[in-house]
C-alpha cells in the first residue's frame, strides 16, 4: 500500500525551504492579504482514508475552482443542452481573455474560463429558484459541510474591481448568450468565486469527480458520462494557458484558482487539494504545482 501520509509530509517539508513562492493575487484587493508562507495538502483515497499535512484545515478563497462546482450543478440540471452555449476546447489563453470570445461570436471556448463560467452562472440563475442559496446548499450537501460559506468581503472586493468580468458579461449579453441581466449574473459569479473552504473540505467535494459522481455518503450527484466530461474539461482547460504544462508535469485532471488552491484527482483512486497563495505568471499556485508533480512522480499514480 502507498504511504500517502509519509509522502505528503515529506513533500510539505521539502517545499518549506523554497524561497520563491510566487506572487499573491492582488487584482482582487481582498485576496492580497493572504500569507504566502501557508501551504496545505489534503488527500482522500478511494477507501475513504484521509491524509493531511500543513495548513490543510485553514479556509481560503477557492475562486475559479468553484467553476467546476457550478458546472456540475448545471450539468445535473440541463445536461448536454449546455454545449449549445459553451464550447469544450482549450483556449490557450489566460482565464480572463476576451479576444476569442469576440472572434467566436459570444460562444466561450469552455466553461472553465471566466466567460464560460458566466454562461454557466446564467444557466443556474434561470433554472434555480434561489440561485445563490441553492448553489451553496448543493456544495454543502456534497461535502457534508454545513459551515461552508460565501466570503462577502471577497465577493464585494471583486464586485468593485472585476472590470474584465463586467466586460466579458456585456460582450456575452451583446451576442445574446446571457438570459439574465449582467449585474445578476456577476453577483452570482462573484459569490461562487468567494466560497471559502479548507483543503480538507474541498477534497470532500472533489471526491465526486474521483468516485463516478457519488459523494462520500454514496449519494449520486452526477452520472458517469457527466463525470467523464467534467474530468476531460479539467484536464484540457483547468489551468488555462498552462493546461499542457500541468498535464506534462502532474498528469491529473484538476482545477486551479487565484486564491492559490488546486484540486485534482485520479479517477477511482484519489482526490487531492493543495493550497499555497503564491501564484506563478500564469495565475496558478506555484508550490501547489510543484507539490502535485512530486506526488504523482513519487506515487507513480497519474492518468498516464
Ligand atoms: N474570480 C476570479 C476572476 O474572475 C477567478 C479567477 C481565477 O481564479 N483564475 O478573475
Amino acid at each position: 500500500m502507498i504511504d500517502f501520509q509519509g509522502i505528503i509530509e515529506d513533500i510539505t517539508r521539502n517545499l518549506k525551504s523554497i524561497e520563491d513562492r510566487g506572487t499573491v493575487a492582488s487584482y482582487i484587493p481582498e485576496l492580497a492579504i493572504a500569507n504566502k508562507h501557508k501551504f496545505g495538502i489534503h488527500l482522500i483515497d478511494s477507501q475513504n482514508n484521509s491524509y493531511s499535512a500543513g495548513d490543510a484545515e485553514e479556509a481560503f478563497s477557492i475562486q475559479s475552482i468553484s467553476k467546476v462546482l457550478s458546472l456540475a450543478q448545471a450539468m445535473g440540471v440541463v445536461d448536454n443542452k449546455l454545449w449549445k452555449r459553451v464550447s469544450v476546447e482549450p483556449s490557450g489563453d489566460p482565464f480572463n481573455h476576451l479576444s476569442l470570445l469576440e472572434m467566436e461570436n459570444g460562444i466561450p471556448r469552455n466553461p472553465l474560463i471566466n466567460a464560460g463560467a458566466l454562461v454557466v452562472c446564467d444557466v443556474l440563475i434561470s433554472q434555480l429558484k434561489n440561485p445563490k442559496e441553492d448553489f451553496l446548499t448543493f456544495v454543502r450537501n456534497i461535502a457534508n459541510e454545513p459551515t461552508i460559506h460565501y466570503d462577502e468581503k471577497v465577493a464585494l472586493s471583486e464586485k468593485r474591481t472585476g472590470f474584465k468580468n463586467y466586460a466579458a458579461a456585456y460582450l456575452l449579453k451583446s451576442y445574446g448568450n446571457l438570459e439574465n441581466d449582467v449585474d445578476t449574473v456577476l453577483d452570482f459569479y462573484f459569490h461562487q468565486c468567494s466560497l471559502a473552504m479548507s483543503c480538507k473540505q474541498l477534497a470532500k467535494l472533489f471526491y465526486i469527480f474521483m468516485n463516478r459522481g457519488k459523494c462520500l455518503r454514496e449519494k449520486e450527484y452526477l452520472n458517469i458520462n457527466q463525470v467523464k466530461r467534467i474530468n476531460a474539461l479539467m484536464l484540457t482547460c483547468g489551468f488555462y494557458d498552462e493546461a499542457g504544462e500541468f498535464a506534462f508535469e502532474v498528469g491529473l485532471p484538476g482545477k486551479s484558482g487565484v486564491g492559490g488552491g488546486i484540486a485534482a484527482l485520479l479517477p477511482d483512486q484519489y482526490c487531492v487539494v493543495t493550497w499555497s497563495p503564491g501564484l506563478n505568471q500564469k495565475g496558478n499556485s506555484k508550490l501547489g504545482m510543484l507539490a502535485l508533480e512530486q506526488l504523482t512522480t513519487r506515487t507513480g499514480l497519474s492518468i498516464f
